[in-house]
């Protein structure tokens, strides 16, 4: 709606001015003790919070759409707001309405959007919640995607530039909450960045130039140039940093002075999962596995601390591709495994350690509450006993944690000294600051107390001296301090207490003595809150000032307590460490599923099985039923290869494994059918990225392609594709390939370096017996029959699929036989064929009498003779 703000009143005028510095935001709009909003934000609060939608006049402009809650109720709407995807912009008022002239003023002091808030309402403890800023950059004649990720909660800052396949990768992984654009780009971004569940923010063009953003990123980290970040020669990158450290500082409102390094973002540096694979292998969200529920997360997240988890969740997006670093991880993780003192204590004292990264984003963006500083100070404390336990470490990472973590004795001592333990969350009331601590607080408490004291005296002297038994010092906050003398001793009243008020049984007076306790107390009481915040601020520069080592040690302890959770988790589920290298194969031994493995009854084992891919060895066909454990196969294979390059032991007797730079999956369109997401376009969209992007480095995992077309084309493809990945010269990922196709075992004769698996079943007469046993050779037969039969399909059904399949075998599929040939031959047998025994021959004689009888007509003897008569017509 447009409203003319020349016929606006100046209050509504007020309000559409500050709206227009805000677009895209909802504007809280401070009126007394209410937020308003107005207009489309009205809308949208009526929507989003279920608030009445009411009506404003506006002078002689139309009237406004109005909705408002009770400034006390910000706490839950607000984050309501921002879970719902919007950007909320406060606007308080800057002056006490009593001492304006005219309209009061106001102005917005935060803007809250779900990439930037630091609300513990909103944040999720155990996640990261990145800002990403994604802009373009055209150097020669190649386009780079720069990209930014900043998390405001914890200060981590990184950077980077792609080609767009890439970048789109880098945001999947990083499934940023809000993704701040040029308004230029954004139509284009929009439909270029697809699914990703973010909030688009646009922001104007001039903030991308690469001078702005440059200059910008130097002052904040007052340095000489990039360099020293490893950005310098990445213009789109520095463009995307610098758009979001800008974004930052205004949503803000302040410098943002925990965000005080940046990384770059290599290409190289980490295994980028995408969004399919992390899916297909139940990494994060839970198994599509029938009748199973669960995810890797959930059983690897042994963490005790909020850094810890989300450091773990990060190291399993993002698995490194080195060996050097696993390495090391693994034998930390070795370490603790083999130490009990160490991995008992461990867990004990991470438990007692609260989000320090989170703490001290708080307080340097001066949001932090006396209890958060509190909770700091606690939490530091435990640092010495963390050296303590890691006094034996030998191995490389955990020397390292136990030589980096600082004490911070000087500081936590202050906070001790400053902070009454477990102070009041908010700093309004005061009793935040420790007596001892400043002098001059001490004497105005002293002096606040006393006047309280001298006044409560004072009540029972001036009883003595007027003999009114029931007088009262009271306390209002009209009036502040008075005495009461009910009427019935009115006439008691001594000469120097002067009225103030008459009420209907009692007077109410001051003393000239009364007003000089009263304005000391009061006096003192002000000055305490006031030197209250002031210690508070104080204490928080001092902590903000020990930023740096605060982070640091964070980091360290969130590194440890991923190394603590994966011994504990190795312990508690037998898993072993995995060898690590860059050679070219990978072997393992007696491996089992992850997920899989935790959610079998306990009266059915995990059978495990074994691996060996190498150059030889390149591509594995995997045959065997529905239901034989095809699936769980390959995905234990991604699973494991996982685990052992984000540092973590591995389900095996032993793992061997050569590094890889990308695990490929694509599960058949069947398998997604149920998500409504995976149509075959989809699959071969898909398939398609596969070829053209896996490198002899790469793990494929091909479960069911080609099944969302029919049998001849799915085949063909699937056919193809193996010949694909087999012959590229310079390209051959090591491939695991289910499949129905039983026919696609003939691969196996004609290219040297595919070999035939399959998922062992027993047969008894006509049932199947599942062994989930992986043996070398192909399966000649697809019992879907009997799987069927297994899950209850009629047994007419069944025994015509039987028939069926007698005549197909007969012309047995062949990758070197015409296809013609089984289409003649299945158009045959087509059970449509059966079904017309009424068309012709004795069916249709049968079909001709039937229609003659009327059966009303008939009697029971007449009926008898028809039926047998009928029947003579078959012989
Ligand atoms: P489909 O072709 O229908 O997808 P599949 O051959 O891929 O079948 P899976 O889905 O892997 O079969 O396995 C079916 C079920 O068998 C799993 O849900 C799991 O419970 C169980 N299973 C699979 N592998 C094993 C194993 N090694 N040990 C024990 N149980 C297993």
């Amino acid at each position: 709606m447009t409203v003319s703000l020349k016929d606006s009143t100046p209050l509504m005028r007020q309000y559409f001015e500050i709206k227009s510095k805000y677009p895209d935001t909802v504007l809280l709009y401070r009126m007394g003790d209410f937020y308003e909003t107005f207009d489309e934000d009205a809308r949208t609060v009526h929507k989003i919070l279920g608030i009445t939608l009411t009506k404003r006049a506006n002078g002689k402009a139309a009237d406004v759409a109005l909705a408002g809650f009770p400034y006390h109720a910000l706490d839950s709407y607000l984050p309501k707001l921002i879970r719902a995807g919007f950007r909320v912009a406060v606007c308080e008022q800057l002056e006490d309405p009593k001492f304006a002239k005219g309209i009061v003023k106001r102005d917005v002091t935060e803007v809250v959007t779900p990439g930037t808030t630091l609300s513990d309402k909103i944040l999720e403890h155990k996640s990261n919640n990145y800002l990403a800023c994604v802009t373009s950059e055209v150097v020669g004649d190649q386009m780079f995607i720069g990209l930014a990720f900043v998390d405001a909660s914890t200060g981590e800052f990184a950077a980077g530039e792609f080609p767009e396949q890439e970048a789109l990768a880098h945001l999947q992984v990083f499934a940023p909450s809000e993704i701040v654009v040029p308004y230029s780009m954004h139509g284009e971004l929009k439909s270029r960045l697809g699914p990703i569940p973010a909030v688009l923010t646009r922001q104007e063009d001039w903030l991308f130039s690469r001078d702005y953003t440059y200059d910008l990123l130097v002052r904040h980290f007052n340095t000489h140039s990039l360099k020293g970040f490893g950005l310098e020669e990445h213009p789109a990158g520095i463009v995307a940093a610098g758009a979001a450290l800008h974004y930052l500082r205004e949503t803000q409102r302040s410098e943002v002075g925990h965000i005080r390094s940046l990384s770059l973002l290599a290409e190289s540096e980490y295994m980028i999962l995408d969004r399919v694979t992390l899916r297909n292998l139940d990494v994060f969200e839970d198994s599509r596995l029938p009748g199973r529920a669960g995810n890797l997360l959930s059983i690897l997240d042994r963490t005790r601390t909020s850094m810890g988890a989300r450091k773990l969740k990060s190291w399993i997006a993002r698995p490194l591709k080195v060996p050097g670093p696993i390495k090391e991880r693994l034998d930390a993780v070795q370490e603790i495994v083999n130490g009990r003192p160490m991995s008992e204590t461990l867990p004990a004292r991470l438990k007692e350690i609260s989000d320090l990264e989170r703490l001290i984003s708080k307080v340097c963006a001066r949001r932090a509450t006396p209890r958060d500083v509190f909770g700091l100070g606690e939490s530091l404390k435990i640092v010495p006993s963390l050296i303590a336990v890691l006094h034996p470490a030998s191995s490389g990472p955990l020397l390292r944690i136990r030589d980096s973590l600082k004490p911070l004795d000087d500081l936590t001592d202050e906070i001790e000294r400053a902070l009454k333990a477990d102070p009041p969350a908010s700093l309004k009331d005061g009793g935040v600051i420790r007596e001892g601590y400043s002098a001059e607080l001490d004497e105005i408490r002293t002096v606040a107390r006393e006047g309280k004291q001298y006044i409560a005296n004072l009540q029972q002297r001036e009883r003595e001296r007027t003999g009114i038994g029931s007088l009262k010092v009271q306390y209002n906050q009209v009036f502040g301090y008075y005495i009461e003398v009910t009427n019935t001793h009115k006439d008691k009243v001594p000469a120097d207490y002067i009225r103030k008020q008459t009420m209907t049984h009692a007077e109410r007076f001051v003393t000239p003595e009364l007003k000089e306790y009263e304005d000391k107390v009061l006096h003192a009481e002000e000055r305490l809150v006031r030197l209250e915040q002031e210690l508070f601020e104080q204490l928080c520069g001092t902590v903000a000032a020990r930023t740096a080592d605060i982070q640091s040690n964070a980091g360290l302890i969130a590194e440890l307590d991923c190394y603590a959770s994966f011994a504990e988790v190795a312990v508690a589920y037998k898993y072993i460490k995995p060898t690590v290298d860059d050679g070219p194969v990978i072997r393992i031994e007696e491996g089992r599923h992850p997920v899989v493995e935790r959610l079998l009854p306990p009266d059915e084992p995990f059978i495990p099985n074994d691996l060996f891919l190498d150059e030889q060895n390149q591509i594995h066909i995997i045959t065997g039923p529905n239901m034989a454990g095809k699936s769980c196969y390959l995905r234990q294979v991604g699973l494991i290869v996982l685990l052992a390059q984000i540092g973590s032991f591995v389900p095996a007797r032993s793992a061997a494994i050569g590094l890889v730079d990308k695990i490929f999956t694509r599960v058949g369109a069947s398998d997604n059918m149920a998500a409504g997401e995976s149509t075959f376009l989809v699959e071969m969209n898909e398939a398609a990225n596969i070829l053209n992007n896996a490198t002899s480095r790469s793990l494929i995992l091909l479960d069911e392609i080609g099944r969302g077309t029919s049998t001849f084309d799915g085949l063909s493809i699937a056919w193809a594709i193996v010949e694909h990945l087999h012959i590229h010269p310079s390209r051959r990922p090591k491939t695991l390939f289910a499949t129905h196709y039983h026919e696609l075992v003939e691969i196996e004769e004609l290219l040297p370096r595919v070999r035939n698996y399959n998922m062992e079943v027993k047969k008894y007469g006509d049932k199947v017996v599942f062994l989930r046993k992986l043996v070398p050779g192909g399966c000649d037969h697809s019992y879907g029959i009997e799987v069927a039969r297994l899950a209850g399909l009629p047994d007419g059904v069944i025994e015509r699929a039987r028939e069926v399949m007698r005549n197909l075998e007969s012309h047995e599929l062949s990758a070197h036989k015409d296809q013609n040939e089984l289409l003649k031959n299945l158009r045959r047998t087509d059970p449509t064929v059966q079904m017309t025994m009424f068309e012709d021959g004795p069916g249709q004689k049968i079909k001709e009498e039937l229609a003659r009888i009327d059966p009303d007509q008939l009697t029971p003897l007449e009926a008898l003779n028809k039926l047998s008569e009928l029947k003579k017509l078959l012989e």
